[in-house]
């Protein structure tokens, strides 16, 4: 063996050991998380930009949570493999101010003085199909597989995995860890791919209080730690934070829309919640409830699907995933 190949064959190895180290941590749970917070910047692994979003530890070792601003993909990695330059979040939002991300978080900053169902409505898909949004809102009932055997057989052979899109709030990730469990099979089964929305971790609600001091906007509420809570919950469970948000209950004002921006987390709203007799159109962002608290939405669901089941099987009506949907809205579009 020549002395160059003596001395890069430790390397390889090296290399190799942490390929694998960084595959792993696609689905690591982090159960020792530490000094978990907001970081702003810019992060470079050659030939990709990311921007980063959060930092933190596990196990002695530093962890960033990035975004990538073209496609609105996330992944977890470790901060030694970038170079790196810190930004205020003015600064980011300056940087990538052409990218999909960033049009999406202005557009929902414009549309943020509704006080029901604020933030990105629906995409503009190049062909027929909706985005399907369901929420685990906290409950005592179990997850509604029916959303999820109803897609295998209807999707079983165009496509696969079908992407969907599930808001999970703190509470719901205690409550149900069986379930949990069954969504994260699925997914390694290749049968979904989950997209994980914040939905907040307490999702309080009262039945007595008006809606502008209800769900989030009830006083004492802390932001910082309804938002950031359910990441690292959703962290230590295996699950990788996207940069969406869902409002509990669709409730936010102005003021609230920005604290959620502020943390680079684009509000999802809806244009066919399916309980209310909303009828989704193509490039709809569909409603519906996971948590068994709303059978109806569910059942309107599969009916949707049974509708459709011919253009299905035809490959001419699909479910898009979520960051594909609003990213191509935004890939070109002007905010006014
Ligand atoms: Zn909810």
């Amino acid at each position: 063996m020549s002395i160059m190949k003596q001395l890069l064959k430790p390397l390889f190895i090296i290399f190799l050991l942490s390929m694998a180290a960084r595959i792993a941590n696609a689905q690591a749970n982090f159960m020792k998380i530490e000094n978990y917070k907001v970081y702003y910047g810019w992060a470079k692994h050659f030939p990709q930009d990311w921007m980063i979003l959060r930092q933190f530890e596990n196990e002695g070792k530093k962890y960033f949570l990035l975004v990538n601003p073209q496609t609105l993909q996330t992944k977890i990695d470790e901060t030694n493999f970038y170079e790196v330059k810190s930004l205020t979040m003015q600064e980011a939002r300056a940087y990538y101010k052409d990218t999909p991300y960033q049009r999406a978080l202005n557009d929902a900053e414009k549309q943020s003085v509704k006080i029901q169902d604020a933030g990105i409505e629906g995409g503009m898909p190049k062909e027929s199909g909706i985005s399907l949004t369901a929420d685990l809102c906290p409950s005592r009932r179990p997850l509604d597989k029916r959303i999820f055997t109803g897609i295998f057989t209807d999707f079983q052979k165009v496509e696969k995995p079908v992407p969907v899109a599930l808001s999970i709030t703190g509470i719901w990730m205690l409550q149900h860890p069986n379930d949990l469990e069954w969504l994260k099979q699925m997914q390694q089964k290749g049968e979904i791919y989950i997209t994980w929305i914040n939905h907040s971790y307490n999702h309080r609600v009262s039945k007595s209080l008006p809606l502008k001091e209800n769900f989030l906007l009830e006083p004492g509420t802390d932001i910082n730690f309804e938002v950031l809570e359910t990441e690292k919950a959703m962290l230590k469970n295996g699950l990788l934070p996207s940069v969406f948000f869902r409002f509990p209950g669709l409730v936010s004002d102005q003021r609230l829309v920005y604290r959620i921006t502020d943390f680079g987390l684009i509000p999802i709203g809806t244009d066919a919640w399916l309980a209310k007799g909303q009828q989704p159109e193509d490039g709809s962002i569909v409603l519906i409830h996971g948590n068994g608290n709303e059978p109806v939405g569910v059942n309107d669901f599969i009916d949707l699907l049974r509708s459709k089941a011919p253009a299905i099987a035809k490959k001419q009506w699909l479910l898009y995933d979520l960051r594909e949907s609003v990213g191509q809205e935004f890939e070109s579009v002007e905010i006014k």
